[in-house]
Order: C-alpha cells, then sequence, then structure tokens
C-alpha cells in the first residue's frame, strides 16, 4: 500500500511518524528544497505532547524546550486578570511546551528514516481513478493509493478537491520574533499575552536565552515592509505596555521577523474525497488565538494512523476520521475566533476578564481536561 503524504510540516510529518508506529510505511513529499531552522516559537499543548510521547519524541523536544506552568492573559503591565495560579497539565503532568518551530521539526524530521521525506517535490497537480491517485510534481508523476494532504492553509489539493473553501481574514495581522534576551527568573515558567487597546504582545523564553514572541494589531492584509520599520513600528505600538516587552522587541535581529495575516478556513463539508484526505491546516486551519493549531494537526495524524491500522483500507477510514475528529476541531476553531475578536474589543475584553475572575478553577480544569483529552481508538 502507498502512501502519500503532502507537506512537511508539523501535521504531515507527524502523520509519517504516527504510520510507522502501526508499522505502516509512507512517504512525506514536501516542496522546500531544505528544511531550516527557520520560524518563530511555538506552544504545544498537553493534547499534542501525549502525541509525541506516543511518537517517541517527547524527551527530544523537552531537551530543546521551556516547559511553562501556564499562560496567563495579562494587562499591559503584565499582570494577569485571573488570581489562579495552579499549574495547567493533564494527568499525566504534560505542560505547555515553548519551542523553537526549527527545532521542533528537526526533532520530528530525524526520526523518520531518510526515505520518508523527500524534499524538493511541488505538487502540481493529481488525478483520481481506478482506486488510485497519479500526483504530478515538477519532474516526476507518482502513483499512491491513499493520499494524506498536509499542504497547509494554502493547500493546493484542497483548492482543487473543494474549489469553493474560503479563507477568513480576521482583521488582525501578526508579527512573530526570537529575542535574545532572559526574561526574569519569575516568567521563566509562564507564558504571558498582554492586552491593550486593539492590541496584543505575548511571549515565552524558548531557551536559557532567547524569547519566543508574537504581537497582533488590526489591520487589513499585510503588506511587505522593511523589517527595521516594522521593528520601530512594534515598539511604538507597545510603547506604554511593561518595559520588558520593549526590551523583548529590541532585542530582535530585526531581518527574522515574520509577519502573517491572522486567518481561518471556512468549515469545510468534507475533509475527504474518495483516497484523498486533508490533515491539519489544509483541513481546518485555525486562528492562533487559543495555541492550537498544530496541536489540531498533530491529533490528526494520531487518529488517521490508529486507523489505518485498524479498519482495512477503505474510504471507510476518512469517514471515521471526520467522526472523531469533527466536533474538537470545530470547537476550536470557532472559540479561537471569538476569543481573537472579543480580545480586539472593549465590550469583549470586560466581558473575558469577568469571565476568566468568576470561572472557578475546577471549571477551567474541566474545559481543559475535555481540550486535552485525546480520542479512545
Ligand atoms: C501567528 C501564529 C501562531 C501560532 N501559534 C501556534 C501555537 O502556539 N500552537 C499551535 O499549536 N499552533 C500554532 N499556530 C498554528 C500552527 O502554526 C499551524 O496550525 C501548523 O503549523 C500547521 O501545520 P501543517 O503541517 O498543517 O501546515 P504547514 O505548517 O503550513 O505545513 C504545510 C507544508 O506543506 C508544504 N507544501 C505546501 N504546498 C505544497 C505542495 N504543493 N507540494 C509539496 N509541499 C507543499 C509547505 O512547504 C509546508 O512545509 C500558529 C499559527 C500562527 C499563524
Amino acid at each position: 500500500m502507498e502512501i502519500a503524504i503532502i507537506g512537511g510540516g508539523i501535521a504531515g510529518l507527524t502523520a509519517a511518524l504516527a504510520l510507522r508506529k502501526q508499522g505502516i510505511k509512507s512517504v512525506v513529499y514536501e516542496r522546500a528544497m531544505q528544511l531550516n531552522e527557520i520560524g518563530a516559537g511555538i506552544w504545544l499543548q498537553p493534547n499534542a505532547l501525549k502525541v509525541l510521547d506516543y511518537l517517541g519524541v517527547k524527551d527530544s523536544i523537552l531537551k530543546d524546550a521551556v516547559q511553562l506552568d501556564r499562560v496567563d492573559i495579562t494587562n499591559r503591565q503584565l499582570n494577569p486578570f485571573q488570581s489562579g495560579n495552579g499549574v495547567v497539565q493533564d494527568k499525566k503532568g504534560n505542560k505547555i511546551v515553548s519551542i523553537h518551530r526549527g527545532k521542533l521539526q528537526k526533532i520530528l524530521v530525524e526520526a523518520l528514516p531518510n526515505d520518508a521525506l523527500k524534499l524538493g517535490h511541488d505538487l502540481r497537480s493529481f488525478t483520481q481513478s481506478a482506486g488510485k491517485v497519479d500526483l504530478h510534481f515538477e519532474s516526476i508523476s507518482l502513483k499512491a493509493d491513499y493520499v494524506l494532504a498536509a499542504d497547509g492553509i494554502n493547500s493546493r489539493i484542497r483548492q482543487a478537491l473543494f474549489p469553493l473553501s474560503s479563507l477568513r481574514h480576521s482583521g488582525q495581522t501578526c508579527w512573530r520574533g526570537i529575542s535574545a534576551i532572559q526574561v526574569p527568573e519569575e516568567l521563566r515558567n509562564l507564558g504571558r499575552e498582554a492586552w491593550g487597546n486593539k492590541v496584543r504582545f505575548g511571549f515565552s523564553q524558548v531557551s536559557d536565552d532567547l524569547v519566543y514572541w508574537f504581537a497582533v494589531a488590526e489591520a487589513n492584509a499585510q503588506v511587505e515592509v522593511d523589517r527595521a520599520i516594522v521593528k520601530k513600528e512594534l515598539n511604538e505600538k507597545f510603547k506604554n505596555f511593561h518595559p520588558l516587552v520593549q526590551q523583548i522587541i529590541s532585542n530582535t535581529d530585526a531581518e527574522k521577523i515574520i509577519g502573517g495575516d491572522i486567518l481561518d478556513l471556512g468549515r469545510l463539508d468534507h475533509w475527504h474525497m474518495q483516497n484523498i484526505c486533508l490533515l491539519g491546516d489544509a483541513a481546518h486551519a485555525t486562528t492562533p488565538n487559543m495555541g492550537q493549531g498544530a496541536g489540531q494537526g498533530i491529533e490528526d495524524a494520531y487518529v488517521i494512523a490508529k486507523l489505518f491500522s485498524k479498519l482495512q483500507p477503505s474510504e471507510k477510514i476518512f469517514e471515521e476520521f471526520e467522526t472523531l475528529r469533527r466536533k474538537k476541531v470545530d470547537y476550536v476553531v470557532n472559540n479561537s475566533w471569538r476569543f481573537g475578536k472579543m480580545a480586539h474589543s472593549s465590550v469583549g475584553q470586560f466581558v473575558m476578564k469577568l469571565v476568566m475572575k468568576m470561572t472557578p478553577q475546577f471549571v477551567v480544569n474541566k474545559q481543559l481536561e475535555q481540550l486535552y483529552k485525546l480520542p479512545n481508538i
């Protein structure tokens, strides 16, 4: 059985690892010629960690990451709105992990055998017939029995299968970077997201001497701007925030600041067609407000691999996959969208602060338990 995975991002690489765990071979086709240590940071929550543990890569991740006791929403001066100071973790003690994306990707790649990843393979088109998929890359064509399309938010495969699918612009834009700085000891194992007037700034340590940060502001589509100007503008936008925010921005190499609008994908009626199934952002890209986008792609990988092992290969796998994954994905996408909107409205902020203050810790824990739970398969 030939399984081709298109896209070597977090979802695609994790899917290949998860299939291997079931004794099923697959090949990941990635268009990039090489996987550089680019990108900023990422927060992985316990649901993702559980899967990565099952796949045998959690220890390597922990070696290269900083574990966070929790991520707090705060005012401009970094004082949390919620008084709770408990550690957020699942029953197995998995906390939130803050890691450089490049390092995470390297760990996933190194866990795969060499022949399981083909770089420089940009999928241009495909056809489905007689139970096979013909995949056409720039210089070669291949046949596969099943295709897992993990080609990201702008998925070419999704656009071909479901041409009516569309992205939603949130009206917000985001800048991300890595700063050569250490936060004070008392913040070392905490994530912070500070809210101002239609602007937000989040950060956490990702290694001993590097901090990952993101800055969100209202905007229409971002235009390409000199990064030195971006850095200056960010310092200006956040000038009335805690001085640490200014220091974090100032200690960032401007050339490495990454920009992008905050988008999600309108809900698709289906994620599969015959023997092709979308995974990760290709299927259900979410706004980053809940820090769950990659986590959901990682859960997809876990579920689909288990189903390949459990069910006779057939279209049933993909139907079952949708059944098992829909509810949680919808919950994340919808709540993340709502959360982003509320964070940028004064009424919304008022309501959110009230909810944060009033919600008892046991209720929050119950909600997190649901979010961090993996399906029983
Ligand atoms: C600002 C921001 C902050 C975020 N923070 C978090 C966070 O803290 N925690 C979290 O869990 N999630 C977070 N996310 C979401 C997370 O980044 C994504 O959900 C995740 O990276 C998606 O992984 P993916 O593998 O599905 O897609 P991608 O990472 O987009 O990977 C797709 C891959 O497919 C390749 N590809 C595309 N087209 C082709 C083709 N035609 N042929 C071959 N290869 C192709 C691409 O080169 C790429 O490598 C954040 C997102 C944003 C925008």
